[in-house]
């Protein structure tokens, strides 16, 4: 059984605490402000994007640009909102220009998106977009090749699904990754409805295993 969902959401701030202040990587010099994530503590369902841009950043809260708003469209067609899920980013940082998130830094915010997934415990995580989707399978290949279907994956100690979509802001440039998009999404429901299979008891030899959270 997983620990209380109101202790589990009390670390959750405890993190958020601690990442507000973070210094390990230099985006904090040029960010207005960190961006931790936002929505349901609680979620069956997660959603991590690559990076705030300018809007995020200045307001604090994920997916509040124009991205998001497809964000929320799509969600609404499924009958959700963003109150349902969690949604957060691989970097909690702006980077400079909406540029592509550096190997370093990825490297040095990825312990506060493992330990977000370890608190909410979601089901289902949905990696949009190419940075998050390499991150969480752990695999080089593309959104293009791998959208759409779900991996089942261990992560940590528990078992999610992984399902990669498209970014909502390849959705905003091209009409055709909306409409695959759109598709993809209407795949959630079902997937959540899905029981997910028990993860098997961590190894006691492995304590050190088992606070990295991806296994690597
Ligand atoms: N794009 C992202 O990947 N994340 C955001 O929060 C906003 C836009």
């Amino acid at each position: 059984m997983g620990r209380p969902a109101a202790d589990r959401r009390e670390d959750l701030v405890a993190l958020y605490k601690e990442a507000r202040g973070c210094t390990r990587c230099p985006l904090h010099e040029t960010r207005t402000q960190v961006v931790f994530g936002a929505g349901n503590a609680d979620a069956d369902l997660m959603f991590v994007g690559e990076a705030p841009g300018f809007h995020e950043d200045q307001q604090g809260i994920p997916f509040v640009g124009r991205a998001g708003q497809l964000l929320n469209e799509l969600l609404q067609e499924q009958g959700m909102d963003r109150d349902d899920v969690f949604i957060a980013n691989v970097l909690k940082s702006r980077p400079p220009d909406n540029r592509d998130p550096q190997p370093a830094e990825i490297e040095a915010c990825r312990p506060y998106l493992e330990r977000q997934v370890e608190l909410i415990e979601p089901r289902v995580i949905c990696t949009l977009g190419n940075f998050a989707t390499k991150l969480l399978t752990g695999s080089p290949q593309g959104i293009t090749r791998v959208h759409g279907e779900p991996q089942e994956r261990q992560l940590g100690a528990r078992t999610v699904q992984l399902f990669p979509i498209f970014h909502p802001a390849a959705g905003l440039r091209t009409p055709s990754v909306k409409e695959l998009l759109r598709e993809d999404f209407s795949k959630l429901p079902a997937l959540l409805a899905q029981p997910v299979p028990q993860a098997e008891a961590p190894d006691a030899g492995h304590a050190d295993d088992q606070l990295d959270l991806f296994g690597r």
